[in-house]
């Protein structure tokens, strides 16, 4: 009879602290690197012309991916060093990746369809419609 309690009272203590180590693994997760929103993202260097692949939260990549090549901020290049890695894209005529044109090349006033650098066709299969929709306004 006496026993009882005592195991009722040892599970909660398990239980609760399997709660609270869930909790914390948890959390120790989401401030990781390698965890959550980071993916890893296609990048191309515009000195070496090498892509390479590296882990950026979506953050992070966005306004990368925006400005393309005219990116102010860029990433280290792991081949030669140098903080010339920009986004790529997959060009839509020859599959090479080159540096993304972002989207001033792709928008406003005079915007011209953006050319690979490799191929010298029409990086992205926009240029083939007379008109396509950009993203939805919000
Ligand atoms: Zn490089
Ligand atoms: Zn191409």
């Amino acid at each position: 009879m006496g026993n009882k309690p005592v195991m009722a009272i040892v599970l909660i203590l398990v239980i609760v602290a399997c709660v609270a180590f869930m909790v914390r693994s948890g959390a120790k997760k989401s401030g990781a690197p390698a965890g959550g929103g980071s993916q890893e993202r296609d990048l191309i260097c515009l000195a070496c012309e090498k892509s390479f692949k590296a882990p950026m939260k979506d953050e992070e990549w966005m306004p990368l991916q925006m400005q393309g090549k005219n990116s102010a901020k860029k990433v280290k290049c792991p081949a030669c060093g140098k903080d010339e890695g920009v986004a790529a894209q997959k060009c839509a005529s020859c599959g090479e990746l080159v540096p993304a044109a972002g989207m001033m090349g792709m928008m406003g006033p005079g915007a011209k369809a953006p050319m690979c650098p490799k191929c010298k066709k029409p990086l992205t299969q926009m240029a083939k419609g007379p008109v396509a929709a950009p993203a939805q306004p919000k």
